[in-house]
């Protein structure tokens, strides 16, 4: 079978190494297998997605020479799609509405904390009076998703990361936002409804990912979607040991290229394992960071 794999960016800042070094990842695996190599726009996020980073991310794959096959997808115009798988969940009786601000959330001082920051603590969960006038997100109820997730099986379902079956766990991230007051889906249901709509078979992305999987997985059984093989690779980390993605001023794509870097020679030497004077690889013990 040949795979399908996709680089799946956020346009919310110009790509730095890490984000090349996923790319290439995802585009090889690909390529050395007679595969599809997808691009998908994650940009439903209002408030962070821009414009023209969408235009500087293509600028910097194709300066990369990643080409991908096909049209490349936004989400921003595929609300419908995740509007319906919403509403399966809500049929299903799975979701319920949720008015707490941030404030609110972090007042509680209940709240423990998950993969994902504070764990919502269930105040909307068995509200009554559901006001849908006023501004609301929709949040999955893990108390009743978790027994779906693992009716008529022996063991919570699985997915394979590389050759390790991982069972997945995804009650740490308690009440998951499926849908935000300012955006229509949340990363998790959107990222879960396109991977299946694109017909991706392996997911090649970091191991800061890792953990979501878990949520991923769950809303694969509930939404009837089948699941992908997935492959986290390992994490650039710049001169100091910090991860790029957290570091603020990272060096962009963008800057080498202004600094006269040789896009040939530096994918050849991603794919040696040798990266930019400062920059390693660090691979997570297992496939969890
Ligand atoms: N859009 C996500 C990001 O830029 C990646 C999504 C994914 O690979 O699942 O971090």
């Amino acid at each position: 079978m040949h795979p399908v794999t996709r680089f799946a960016p956020s346009p919310t800042g110009r790509l730095h190494l890490g984000h090349a070094f996923s790319a290439l990842a995802a585009h090889d695996f690909a390529r050395e297998r007679d595969g599809t190599f997808l691009l998908r726009i994650e940009d439903i996020d209002p408030g962070r997605s821009r414009l023209e980073h969408v235009d500087a991310i293509l600028e910097d794959l194709i300066w990369l020479g990643l080409e991908w096959d096909g049209e490349m997808i936004y989400q921003s115009e595929r609300l419908d799609l995740y509007a319906a798988a919403l509403d399966q969940l809500k049929a299903a009786g799975l979701v319920y509405p949720c008015f707490c601000t941030r404030a609110d959330i972090a007042a509680s001082v209940a709240a423990p904390h998950g993969p994902d920051g504070p764990v919502y603590p269930g105040t909307c969960r068995g509200l009554v009076d559901r006001d849908l006038s006023r501004p609301h997100a929709w949040r999955l109820d893990m108390t009743k998703a978790l027994p779906v997730f693992s009716r008529g099986r022996g063991s919570m379902p699985n997915w394979m990361d590389d050759d390790k079956e991982i069972i997945a766990t995804p009650e740490a991230f308690g009440d998951i936002v499926l849908a935000r007051k300012d955006a229509p889906a949340s990363y998790h249901l959107a990222v879960t409804v396109d991977d299946a709509a694109q017909g991706v078979t392996d997911i090649v992305r970091g191991q800061d990912l890792f953990a979501a999987t878990h949520v991923h997985r769950l809303l694969q059984a509930l939404l009837d979607l089948p699941t992908p093989r997935y492959h986290h690779h390992g994490l650039l980390t710049g001169a100091d040991g910090s991860r790029l993605a957290k570091r603020h001023g990272a060096p962009t794509i963008a800057s080498l290229r202004e600094a006269g870097a040789d896009p040939a020679a530096l994918v050849a030497a991603m794919r040696r394992g040798e990266y930019p004077a400062g920059y390693s690889l660090v691979e997570a013990e297992g496939p969890d960071p």
